[in-house]
Formats: C-alpha cells, structure tokens, sequence
C-alpha cells in the first residue's frame, strides 16, 4: 500500500476506529485528514471477547447513522497491542485483556460487510503522519510516540514497515542496559522504561523518597501527595528552575539520545516525528537530545536529520485508522 493522500478523491471519506483500553472511537475523516464526526464508546476490555466486540460495534453502529459513512468504503482499525494485521488478528494487549489471537477484521468485516485492515496503534499513526503530516514530503519515516509508554512507527519507501506478522517496529522495547529497571514487558532497560511518563513518574517519586527532596516544586505541583506525583508535575516543576526536576528530566533526554541514536544508525530515516501526550515535553528537551546524538548516532550526516512535531495530536489513533484505508 503506498500512502499518497491524491491517490483518494475528494468526496471520499474514511472511516477510522481507535480502541483504546477504556474507549472506542468511531470516526470519520476526509481525504485531507479532517475528523469531520465522531462517536466515542466504553470499552469493555476485560470482560469477554464477546462484550469487547460489542463495545466497537457500538461506536461504529453510531458512525453509521451519519449519512456521510456510506462514502467509505473499507475500515481501518487501531490497536495498542501485538496485532497480525496479515491475519487481521489481535495477538494480545496489554490494557484489552478481553482478546488473546481474536479475529477482529474478520468480525468487523462480516457485521458491515466492508472490509477491515487492523495494525498496531503506532504503525497506523505513522501512517496518518505521512500522508498527512510532516511526513508527507518523505519516503522514510520514523515515528515516535512518547506518552504512558512509548510506541514506534516506519515507513520505508512510503510503505509501512509491519513485519512478517505486524511485530514490527516495538521499538519502546529496544533495550539500552541490560542492568537497567525492569520494563512491563518483562525485559530490563528497555527505553520505554526510561523515557515514558509511567517511568518519569516512577523515577521521581524513587528520588522524592530520599531525604534532603522535601522542598522540591515536583511535590508541590503534585499538591504534595508523593503518590500523586506524575511526569506533568515534573515537567511543571523544571520549567519553575526546580533543580531535581531538571535532573530528571536530563537524565531522560540523554537516555531518549542513546536509543535514537541507535535509530539513526539503524534506519537513516528523512525524518523523525514525535508525537504522544509529551511530544512538547520532549520537544522542549531537543537541543540537549540533538547534543547527546552527537555522541550516540555514528552517522556522520545525522544533523541533517529533522526532529519535529507530529501534526495529530490525542486523534493520533483515529486518523491512523482512516488513514490504513487509504489504497
Ligand atoms: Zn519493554
């Protein structure tokens, strides 16, 4: 599938789903990537396989009753998981308990009778990224998404890189130390551990722990509950010049250098897109980042390579979804 945004025409319209691990999102998108109407569901993610299908059934029987979803002619679904897109398959999810090897384009398929290709959530935003994000004017994209953990997406020669099963591209999981701390996926030091806001956090509440922290604005943002403390509270407290917040936050940026820097090595991609509920944050962290590739990416014209924002935002999933859908 190549990703060009003319290859639709004007009057088509796309029908993306994002399943998330306590909603549905059923949405429509132009073929400029405008989200033109939405339809948001609960997502019944532990419960059986069953009520989880009905949650997305629910969400795009709501779209449907827009006129406008009769102009779409397949369905492009989101996962934030292990997902066989050859197969239409979720391998399994984290925070959607309720399917283990579930056949969720073939269900999807046979209640609408369009057909239905399904991908991880970070592969189909890369997508959304490329045909209508800074992506668009390149071949080779590398996404990243940095938020509760941190997901990743390629596009190599304007096609998506999803592996002999769609396994591809985990790159949260890439590990940096193997000494480091232990991540979610039962690997140690991979940079999800590191560099996500569940990590941040945890990392700041470690250090909030010893004595001598009391005074730290991290504490206070979080209204002084230790437990409350969260990566927001942290990236508050840096920009008020709190010295702890700052060394956290360093310390994260110089870790996100050593893995990118791997990436670059790896992929030389055009260009590399941050997104993610802390693209600002990392965005503000990039001059020291762009210090750190110079140690940590071998490539001698890695400076050339641009380090920008990613165009969706919290609708990342959803135009990813419309955006698999596009021939
Ligand atoms: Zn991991």
């Amino acid at each position: 599938m190549t990703m060009r945004a003319q290859k639709t025409k004007a009057r088509d319209v796309l029908l993306g789903v994002d399943i998330g691990g306590t909603k549905v999102l059923a949405g429509l998108v132009t073929s400029r990537g405008k989200i033109l109407h939405s339809v948001r569901t609960p997502m019944a993610a532990r419960k059986t396989a069953r009520e989880g299908l009905q949650s997305v059934f629910d969400a795009l029987d709501g779209i449907m009753g827009d006129p406008r979803a009769k102009r779409a002619r397949s369905v492009g679904v989101s996962v934030p998981g292990w997902v066989d897109a050859v197969r239409g398959v979720v391998h399994s999810a984290p925070n959607i308990s309720c399917w283990r090897n579930f056949p969720l384009a073939r269900e999807i398929q046979r209640r609408y009778g369009l057909p239905v290709r399904i991908e991880n959530d970070a592969n189909a935003a890369v997508l959304a990224e490329t045909v209508w994000g800074p992506g668009a004017k390149h071949a080779n994209v590398f996404y990243v998404t940095v938020g509760t953990g941190i997901g990743t997406g390629i596009v190599l020669h304007q096609r998506l890189h999803s592996g002999r099963t769609g396994g591809a591209s985990e790159g949260g999981h890439v590990t940096i130390d193997f000494n480091g701390p232990r991540c979610g996926c039962g690997k140690r030091g991979c940079i999800e551990a590191y560099v996500s806001g569940t990590a941040i956090a945890c990392r700041a509440r470690e250090l909030l722990s010893k004595p001598g922290t009391r005074s730290s604005k991290i504490l206070k943002a979080a209204g002084g509950k230790l437990d409350a403390v969260k990566a927001e509270h942290v990236a508050k407290a840096a920009r008020q010049g709190d010295r702890l917040a700052t060394q956290i936050l360093n310390d994260a940026a110089d870790h996100f250098a050593i893995w990118l820097g791997g990436v670059i090595d790896m992929l030389e991609p055009d260009v590399i897109i941050i997104g993610g509920g802390m693209a600002s944050l990392m965005m503000s962290l990039l001059p020291r980042i762009r210090r750190g590739l110079r140690t940590w990416a071998a490539n001698p014209r890695r400076h050339e390579i641009p380090i920008v924002r990613a165009h969706f935002g919290a609708d990342s999933a959803l135009a990813g979804g419309a955006a698999l859908t596009i021939r």
